[in-house]
């Protein structure tokens, strides 16, 4: 059967942060119900994966775990029910803390729900809010202690560098503290200023480029001191943690989004769900009236995808994989980029695969930008 992963998407949350520009908002009860019964809705009438078997679902967002618990497996019943799943298969949901308790916990462990991520993003209270998060460090301290002693043995933990005003030492200090929690996966990102998200129009005091490069590397060393390898670019685990919902992705398998502005790439299409939320709760039972942005890829468009998206992870593109699926081997269609690269000492190329060498990585976007095809 072929790999399917899945994405639910809850686009609810307590309060909009600053920096967001994700579908996301805050809303009553009652939107919330309505919501997830449209939601499940759509899961029972969604006509594609029943030859597929689940190896990830990912509840993103917005905030998921601002969902009663019970709704929350509700929609998982809904989805064993209509897929078949893998008896392993990496159930995650994300959480921001102050949103959690015993209770909700006990009833995620009971659905099926093993992988929690926290979106923390700093551990000191300034930085916190003026990002416009709803939490302190305390309230995440709490909450992942919470998981914890609910039996939650796989857990991340996001975290943002790059902040207005912040410092190189208050940046490793909170990687630090992070880390000595010893969670299985750590993210850290970039602040990214978003267009049309409160921070656009403000003037902010950023980190200027040399400081993000600093923070950036020590990041790596930083983590790598507690064991965390980097297995992407912004991505860190314990061995064997690393998120295979996340690896998904970067190696394009399959995926189905449901709910809210969900993206799929199913087949060689991608397509997106309404963004529109009146027209997603009249719509849900009938997926195809839902879709946005219908694109069939061509081979050049995959190829293309496979190299972008491969070259982020550490252990970049798998060359048997690349001649199985396109057949043709990636020297045959990349030898001189490849060439260019490695003479450049930004790629590197061994028997199993192409990869991004320290130094690549560090200026991966102009490297992934040549892997761009003319024609195929
Ligand atoms: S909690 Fe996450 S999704 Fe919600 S507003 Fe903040 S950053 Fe956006």
């Amino acid at each position: 059967m072929k790999e399917l992963e899945l994405y639910i998407h809850i686009p609810f949350c307590i309060q909009k942060c600053r920096y967001c520009d994700f579908l996301s908002g805050p809303a009553d009860d009652a939107s919330k119900y309505r919501y997830t019964k449209a939601l499940i809705r759509e899961i029972e009438s969604l006509p594609e994966g029943r030859e597929s078997i689940i190896t990830t679902v990912f509840f993103g967002g917005g905030t998921p775990s601002v969902l009663p618990g019970e709704w929350t497996a509700r929609i998982l019943e809904t989805l064993k029910k209509r897929f078949s799943f893998a008896a392993d298969a990496e159930i995650t949901t994300e959480a921001n803390p102050g949103t959690v308790d015993k209770e909700k916990l006990r009833i995620w462990r009971e659905s099926g729900i093993n992988r929690i991520s926290f979106g923390c993003q700093s551990s000191f209270h300034e930085e916190l809010q003026m990002l416009g998060r709803i939490h302190t460090w305390e309230d995440f301290l709490e909450s992942y202690a919470l998981a914890r002693e609910s039996g939650f043995d796989n857990i991340n933990i996001d975290l943002m560098s790059g902040l207005p005003g912040q410092k190189l030492k208050t940046w490793e200090t909170t990687l630090h503290r992070a880390a000595e929690l010893k969670p299985e996966h750590i993210s850290a990102y970039s602040l990214i200023v978003e267009e049309g998200t409160p921070f656009a129009s403000m003037n902010l005091d950023l980190p200027d480029e040399d400081t993000e490069r600093m923070m950036y590397s020590r990041t790596r060393e930083i983590l790598a001191g507690y064991g965390y390898g980097r297995y992407e670019i912004s991505n860190y685990a314990l061995q064997g943690r690393e998120c295979r919902h996340n690896i998904g992705y970067w190696i394009r398998t399959p995926y189905i989004g449901l709910g809210l502005g969900a993206s799929s790439l199913f087949g060689s299409t991608r397509f997106t769900n309404t963004a529109d939320m009146k027209e997603y709760l009249r719509n849900s039972a009938h997926p195809d009236r839902l879709r946005r942005n219908i694109e069939h890829l061509e081979k050049k468009d995959e190829i293309e995808e496979t190299m972008f998206l491969g070259l982020r992870l550490a252990r970049g593109i798998d060359k048997r994989r690349f001649e199985k699926t396109f057949g043709k081997t990636v020297r045959e269609i990349y030898a001189p980029v490849l060439d260019k690269y490695i003479d450049l000492g930004l790629l590197k190329e061994t028997e199993e695969a192409v990869f991004l060498t320290e130094d690549g990585i560090s200026v991966s976007n102009a490297v992934m930008a040549e892997f761009l095809l003319d024609s195929y």
